[in-house]
């Protein structure tokens, strides 16, 4: 029993050991450090702006990113073979799942979206929308593109909460 504790710890110290030996170290970024792009009009309609904020060291796959709409902005309809969480930074926005009504998301908010559910997100109407994106990879892929979402998609009613 008591070789079986010793091996144990011994275990955890090289594997530890091997850790330390491949420690990055802690990285801070400050704003500015990272890329923000114009959202392109295949995968957005409106105003967007897109900054990748981070990815996972591997084996982690997460990636977190802000994304900003302009009122009326959003995203095209897309799908996340793992899912995605938003949080809603600032303003009003919209979310809908495919076959089900609209629904509004505010400042504080988090919305969790199931793996291949299609979907899409964006400002409301009178009002710009600020949210971070969080999402894993599978095979090396975070999303799924679809078409856009039209105006009178965007446009119906949402569901009341
Ligand atoms: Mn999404």
């Amino acid at each position: 029993m008591k070789t079986t504790i010793h091996a144990a710890i011994l275990a955890l110290m090289i594997s530890g050991a091997a850790m330390a030996a491949e420690d990055p170290g802690i990285s801070v970024s400050r704003p500015g450090d990272t890329p923000q792009t114009q959202g392109s009009a295949q995968l957005f309609s409106g105003e967007v702006l897109v900054g990748q904020l981070f990815r996972g060291t591997a084996p982690a796959t997460i990636s977190g990113g802000v994304v900003s709409f302009n009122a009326s902005a959003r995203t095209a309809w897309h799908t996340h073979p793992l899912g995605q969480t938003l949080y809603v930074i600032s303003g009003n926005g919209r979310v809908q799942q495919w076959g089900k009504p609209v629904q509004e998301m505010k400042t504080g908010d988090i919305v969790l979206i199931p793996p291949g559910v299609k979907h899409w997100h964006g400002a409301s109407a009178t009002s710009a929308m600020s949210h971070l994106a969080f999402a894993e990879q599978l095979d090396g892929k975070v999303v799924t593109w679809m078409e856009l979402v039209s105006d009178a998609q965007y446009l119906s009613e949402p569901s009341p909460k």
